[in-house]
């Protein structure tokens, strides 16, 4: 989705064969990239019938879902509103587990928690192994050594973070000078060798305007393929090392991680992302003259770790066979603590499997909660699970994932057959009481889920407001207090309540 964005606007060679070497790393790269390409209009996507639009407009037909059933999505919804089980599980993960960097000891203890919480619940646990990237931070600096206007014997101070999976520099760090791009083009147009042994900075502005009208995923989608590529287009030019400027809208200096990629046969350079602010400052210095900066990163990447995806059953009770999935990523970052990426996404799921269990509801088909591990560098839970689960997608009736943070949602994202809008009509109205009443077609749910929906298995995402969210996603400031304790249950009613129709309805969603 993201790739289809960028060949729009007409992405440089460099930047082509870059993306061409990451295909594989770019979606992950690019986060859940939900709606990102989509349609978030409300319209429909191609390749939709006629007749199933028409269907998805009026919601003609039955419901799927008798007064019964409707009146227990009412009770689950009102639940899900006064309780606070989210929101304490949300505490305890950021504020006593902390991040929960993929293969780390904070994230094996998250894993060892939610599996207790969910057999505390009475739900069948599984622990399914997959083994993860198991990468450490390390040292990060860089300072202005030279630079035009500079006071005799000073240095400045340059705000950095090193990229996920990103090799170190020696020890001592290298000293090198800055050049500065604005995009594919215009490294494509640089003289040969122009980078050479050279710093190179990527400084793709973030589209803040986007962001506020509310496409946030859009704007990310825009400026995270530098973050995933752009180490190997500055490799394969001859750079000493890669900056890209941030990702992400924040105004107060603080830079935004994020996994990027290597290609074989491509020289492996450092790679960090730069605040906006020193950005802006390393444009306009070497627009007036020779930049030079003093860089040291130390990360490691220690040997492949196992970790585990967390699933915990809720059995169904006329068709175990048959599963809805509600899912989250346990694992998050290491500057702040994952609260809105994603530890939102995996208490909300969890509140799913205690809500079901307080008020006594026992859904035809299973629903299934599932802890994604190590969605952040590279999705080798969701891999995972694919590989085990390979010949079982006709028994998926339905995968429900949350990882665009814990802001208001303003109803249900959808993948699949177009009817699905027509089918998911009655829950406008139970969800339309706090707010959630809108049905959106779009090409790709979550990243996790991503492969069932390629199966054809219907998937589902809650449309959340993305207009601040990518301030603090991948940032220090991806802290428990982002999180809103209204919109967070209101997240939770979603999830609890499309859940709870999928795995009840009569029939299972179209397919
Ligand atoms: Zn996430």
């Amino acid at each position: 989705m993201v790739f289809k964005q960028l060949k729009s606007k007409r992405v440089g060679q460099v930047g082509l064969v870059a993306l061409a070497l990451v295909a594989g790393v770019c979606s992950s790269v690019a986060q859940n990239g939900a709606a990102s390409g989509a349609d978030t209009s409300g319209r429909s996507v191609p390749g939709q019938g006629m007749l199933d639009r028409l269907q998805a407009m009026i919601g003609g037909g039955k419901s799927a879902w008798t007064p019964e059933q409707l009146a227990a999505m009412e009770r689950l919804r009102d639940a899900a509103m006064k309780d606070t089980y989210a929101l304490d599980e949300l505490r305890h993960l950021t504020y006593n587990i902390g991040p929960r960097l993929s293969g780390s000891p904070q994230a094996a203890k998250a894993v060892e928690y939610v599996a207790g919480e969910m057999r505390a619940l009475g739900a069948e646990v599984t622990l399914e192994k997959a083994r993860v990237p198991h990468w450490v931070r390390g040292e990060e600096k860089a300072e202005l050594v030279s630079w035009p206007g500079q006071a005799a014997g000073t240095t400045q101070k340059v705000v950095l973070t090193a990229l996920g999976g990103s090799v170190a520099t020696p020890p001592e760090g290298i000293t090198a000078e800055v050049v500065v791009v604005d995009d594919w083009n215009q490294l494509h147009a640089l003289a040969a060798g122009a980078v050479a042994g050279k710093i190179l900075l990527f400084n793709h502005k973030f589209d803040k305007e986007l962001a506020a009208v509310g496409d946030g995923l859009g704007a990310y989608g825009d400026g995270v393929v530098y973050r995933g590529a752009g180490p190997i287009a500055g490799g394969a030019v001859g750079a000493a090392a890669v900056l890209v400027r941030s990702v992400g809208g924040a105004d107060f200096r603080i830079p935004h991680t994020g996994q990027t990629a290597y290609a074989p046969g491509v020289a492996k350079v450092p790679a960090a992302a730069v605040s906006a602010e020193d950005a802006d400052l390393l444009k306009a210095l070497t627009s007036q003259g020779p930049v030079t900066i003093h860089l040291t990163l130390t990360p490691e990447t220690l040997p492949e770790a196992d970790s585990y995806n967390v699933i915990a059953d809720w059995k169904g009770t006329e068709h175990p066979e048959d599963v809805v999935i509600v899912s989250g990523h346990l694992d998050s970052w290491d500057l702040g603590t994952g609260a809105i990426d994603d530890g939102a996404g995996v208490v909300v799921s969890m509140q799913v499997i205690h809500l079901l269990k307080e008020l006594g509801i026992h859904p035809k088909r299973t629903v299934r909660f599932i802890a994604w591990m190590s969605e952040e560098e590279g999705s080798q839970g969701a891999a995972a699970y694919i590989a085990e689960h390979k010949d079982d997608a006709a028994h998926h009736i339905g995968a429900i994932e949350s990882d665009l943070g814990a802001d208001h949602p303003s109803g249900i994202y959808y993948a699949g057959k177009a009817a699905l809008g027509g089918w998911l009509r009655p829950l406008s109205t139970v969800l339309g009481a706090i707010g959630a009443e809108t049905l959106q077609p779009t090409p790709e749910t979550g990243e996790d889920i991503a492969g069932l929906t390629a199966r054809g298995v219907p998937s589902f995402a809650p449309v959340q407001d993305s207009r601040f969210y990518f301030n603090y996603h991948h940032t220090a400031a991806d802290t428990f207090d982002k999180v809103d304790p209204k919109h967070l249950n209101e997240n939770a009613a979603v999830m609890t309540v499309l859940a709870y129709a999928l795995a009840d309805s009569e029939g299972a969603a179209p397919r």
